[in-house]
């Protein structure tokens, strides 16, 4: 690690206060990214266990004397290292997927914290998720209501279900990352939900305990979650009095972070809304649930990269470097913004141009940041920021290029959470072709 004789004090980046320059060296908490570089080997994703429960405490202080359950949303990334800071912190998991379920149990997870969501529960995930104990599993079909009901049967249990509701609010999100308008796959819509909540309660293996939405993701304004509040008491009310009691309110996840200038509502604040208008609507002391995936994770990752080559054109002057969209999916996907900034901003003779970044794979849409003022030179590293959520989750091996390695930083403490990926790895379930 070289030590800088600059002691200016350490200036974090925005939304990032784990994250912070000391002199003129990148840091997570204490320790150099520089020095995480050279030992484990780039492209390398690192995460500050700080910033993880800073984030979890914004929504733990806005509960404070509530009935609430904050179910970490593991899609967002789903890393067992990961997993455990958010369960030993008390957190439930918000799960896709029987493999979830299996890493949640893997993590120490508490089953009954888990509630199951997804479109598309195998009859085998039902019952792993039975048997294993889950709170609740979210319906998002009138269809799956029945296939959940018998295989509850024929393990002689009874089913603890919510049905996820579209309330039909526009979160004003990407098209892909939006779920609570009417013409997308998930949830029910919210003129059906008091039939199908009437059908549920006729299920011998089924027992309502909820209802939820989740409206979207990376949500920047409070309005859509306080409209949503609205639609979803209204069907609380109609559904009780059809006399089918709703223990719990589930409002899902999505509430966005800064990627570039973005200005969400901090969790506290934006729930000290939500809260005034369960308390005006009388419905105070309902137990919430909540499903908050990026906001948990999001700001607390970077992903740290070399400088391969820099390569001028006439149009354009590119920065190629060792991540890629197999690392880095959110760009190429979402046409998603991701800071990227030097490790060292000492001057050492570089000259700034603007480079579109992008990485090695054969494929244009291939890019990590376009049109950036960078000062680099190859062999410098980069790191690529609010890296820590739907990164390493959505991770491929196209190209048979290895997954990164993962350390998580917690004060001066470094905890490689997962090892870089060989190709031995990437080959491990392939087979000889007959006859070759
Ligand atoms: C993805 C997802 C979440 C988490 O969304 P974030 O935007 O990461 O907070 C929560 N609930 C459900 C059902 C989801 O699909």
């Amino acid at each position: 690690m070289t030590q800088t004789t600059d002691h200016t004090t350490p200036s974090s980046l925005p939304g990032q206060p784990f994250i912070a320059y000391q002199g003129h060296a990148l840091f997570v908490e204490e320790v150099s990214l520089q020095a995480l570089a050279t030992q484990y080997g780039t492209p390398l994703f690192v995460y500050s266990k700080a910033a993880m429960l800073s984030a979890l405490a914004a929504y733990q202080r806005g509960f404070e004397g509530r009935q609430a359950q904050i179910c970490y949303a593991m899609k967002a990334n789903s890393t067992l290292g990961v997993l455990q800071v958010f369960a030993n912190a008390g957190c439930g998991f918000d799960i896709v997927s029987g493999g979830e379920l299996e890493r949640v149990l893997a993590a120490g997870g508490d089953a009954r914290k888990v509630i199951f969501s997804g479109v598309g529960k195998t009859p085998a995930e039902m019952r792993q998720a039975l048997k294993a104990g889950i709170g609740c599993f979210n319906v998002e079909s009138e269809a799956e209501l029945d296939v959940l009901s018998e295989q509850a049967l024929g393990l002689h249990m009874v089913a603890p279900i919510s049905i996820r509701v579209n309330p039909n609010v526009d979160p004003k999100t990407h098209p892909y990352i939006s779920t609570g308008l009417k013409d997308n796959k998930f949830g029910v819509a919210h003129e059906d939900a008091l039939r199908i909540y009437r059908h549920a309660a006729s299920l011998k293996g089924l027992k309502v305990v909820g209802i939820d939405c989740h409206i979207g993701s990376q949500i920047t304004d409070s309005r859509p979650y306080l409209d949503a509040m609205d639609r979803m008491l209204d069907l609380v009310a109609a559904i009780e009095a059809a006399g089918i009691a709703i223990e719990h309110i589930d409002f899902g996840g999505g509430l966005g972070i800064n990627y570039n200038n973005d200005e969400p509502p901090a969790a506290d604040a934006l729930w000290a809304l939500l809260l005034a208008k369960l308390d005006e609507r009388g419905y105070g002391e309902r137990k919430i649930m909540i499903e908050p995936g990026r906001s948990l994770i999001g700001n607390a990752g970077v992903c740290v990269t070399e400088v391969l080559y820099t390569k001028p054109g006439e149009e354009k002057n590119f920065c190629i470097i060792d991540a890629a969209m197999n690392d880095l999916p959110r760009p190429s996907l979402y046409q998603a913004f991701h800071a990227i900034v030097p490790l060292n901003t000492a001057d050492r003779g570089r000259t700034t141009q603007t480079y579109d970044v992008v990485g090695p794979i054969c494929e244009s849409g291939d890019w990590i940041g376009r049109e950036r003022a960078l000062a680099v030179a190859p062999g410098d590293c980069l790191a690529v920021l609010s890296a820590g959520a739907y990164c390493m989750s959505m991770a491929s091996n196209y190209n048979t290029r290895g997954r990164a390695a993962e350390v998580l930083v917690d004060g001066g403490k470094v905890n490689l959470i997962r090892q870089r990926e060989s190709v031995k790895d990437q080959m491990r379930n392939e087979l000889q072709a007959l006859g070759g």
